[in-house]
């Protein structure tokens, strides 16, 4: 393998305190074995399309622009809602110039002529975004659903795998097969100096069952025997020189189903609803924007309340905080965004709980807010470019995954916005930077939200946020 050569495992949905030695022994053993870094982030909205994009690009969802999972395009969809899960609108609005802002690895190690490859079971969405311009590059791209992938590895991989297997909660079987293409067919046949490895679970079963539930551990035990199979088949000098694991987010426990639509009916065609929801004000300006975000805080149901004041995007109003402070705060982001109520505070952690739109059931797990538990995620490494044995506590997010790597395969990191890790990194140590805490609040009659984070040499990476509001909590 070509030095600096590098594997990228997501676990997706993965909370970093359920990746115990007891549901997932190959990575526990890797992680203390390796370079931990104890508190590292995901991003705001903690979902998976924002999650992965700003992992491929290091950059803030305010910088890339892939703002929401769901969210209103008006240039892209005219009359509904921009769904990112779905390839082909994500490639119509790439075709307009509406997607993406920044550069993706692919594209970074395709102009350093260095080669990039994709294997994954997540969405459509997702492998389109964190493959971003594998298509016109001709990179090998290995997707468990139809007519995503390459049709050169898809071909490979079919002919000498046989059918993907169908999908399940738990996912093993996909997991299994993605595991070979990877380990069989995408290494052997195309020598990637950089490869993502995107495993779908434990998200989707947490999602069905629960964060704690048996099937979501028996999920977790499925992604880490697979990745027992890839530690062994490195281990024989196979694969890539280094590995490094990382979660997009986090889950917490969907308590109850709230109607958010019917709950806001003067705003119909304005609203993208979700846990994480839009309101795409038909003329924001300052003024329409307090007196949104104000009727959002008088409500029992809502949790944070952020603004996007267009041209201002420093601008807060009575009761929210500007988008911008959490990295948000695109010309595509909604004016006034919000999450639903959930549980926690300042004081106390756990258990934590939200209220959710859309199609889990309550006890299923659920992500896309502020919550310690969706943000917390797992991020190590280890091969020659890492240092072993480190357990780090400077802060991190994943808009520091993308410029770590380029500083391993030895390309620059520009144009990134996170950080390069260098306290984990082998041969490349320096000052450690400066850490330091900030709280954020906005309070508007009976409704509280804060917002906590550390500055990390200046730039900020939220720790978690929290509500209080009218009314007890809405279970
Ligand atoms: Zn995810």
């Amino acid at each position: 393998m070509t030095t600096g050569s590098t594997l990228l495992v997501c676990f997706d949905g993965l909370r970093r305190d359920r990746a115990t030695p007891e549901r997932m022994p190959n990575l526990a053993r890797f992680m203390e074995t390796g370079a931990d870094l104890l508190n590292s982030r995901s991003v705001f909205p903690s979902e998976t399309r924002v999650a992965s994009t700003s992992t491929v690009t290091g950059c803030a969802p305010g910088e890339h622009g892939l703002v929401a999972n769901q969210f209103i395009n008006r240039a892209v969809v005219p009359d509904g809602l921009f769904n990112t899960a779905n390839h082909h609108n994500l490639a119509r609005a790439d075709d307009l110039g509406l997607l993406l802002d920044r550069e993706s690895l692919g594209q970074r190690l395709a102009r350093a002529g260095k080669r990039f490859a994709v294997v994954t079971t997540a969405t459509a969405g997702a492998t389109f975004m964190m493959s971003y311009g594998a298509q016109k590059l001709g990179q090998p791209v290995f997707s468990v659903h139809q007519g995503v992938g390459s049709p050169a590895l898809t071909r490979a991989a079919e002919e000498r795998l046989g059918p993907v297997p169908a999908a399940a909660t738990p996912n093993t079987a996909q997991i299994d097969h993605a595991t070979r293409v990877l380990t069989e067919i995408a290494y052997p046949d195309h020598r990637p100096d950089l490869a993502i490895l995107w495993m779908s679970d434990p998200d989707i079963t947490s999602h069905g069952f629960g964060i704690d539930a048996p099937e979501t551990i028996a999920a977790q035990r499925g992604c880490d025997d697979a990745f027992g199979r890839i530690l062994d088949w490195r281990g024989s000098g196979e694969g890539p020189e280094n590995i490094m694991v990382m979660s997009d987010h986090g889950h917490v426990t969907g308590a109850a189903k709230f109607d958010l639509a019917a709950a806001l009916p003067g705003y119909a065609g304005s609203l993208s609803p979700g846990y994480f929801s839009g309101l795409y004000l038909p003329e924001p300006t300052h003024d329409t924007i307090a007196v949104a975000a104000e009727r959002l805080a008088q409500q029992p149901w809502c949790g944070l309340v952020f603004v996007n004041v267009p041209g201002d995007p420093l601008a807060s109003v009575p009761g929210a905080l500007p988008a911008s402070v959490l990295g948000g705060g695109h010309p595509r982001s909604a004016p006034v965004t919000f999450t639903l109520r959930a549980t926690g505070s300042p004081e106390s952690a756990s258990p934590e709980t939200c209220l959710f739109t859309g199609s889990i059931s309550p006890g299923g797990g659920m992500h896309g807010g502020l919550a310690r538990g969706e943000l917390s995620t797992v991020l190590a490494g280890a091969g020659p470019a890492f240092r072993s044995g480190i357990r780090s506590q400077t802060p991190c997010w994943l808009p520091d995954i993308a410029p770590t790597l380029l500083t391993i395969l030895g390309l620059d990191t520009e144009g990134t916005s996170g950080r390069v890790l260098r306290e984990v990194l082998e041969g490349q140590e320096s000052e450690p930077p400066a850490v330091s805490r900030r709280s954020l609040t906005a309070t508007i009659g009976d409704h509280q939200q804060g917002v906590e984070q550390w500055l990390v040499d200046g730039r900020p990476i939220t720790d978690f946020g929290w509500s209080r509001g009218p009314g007890e909590f809405p279970a």
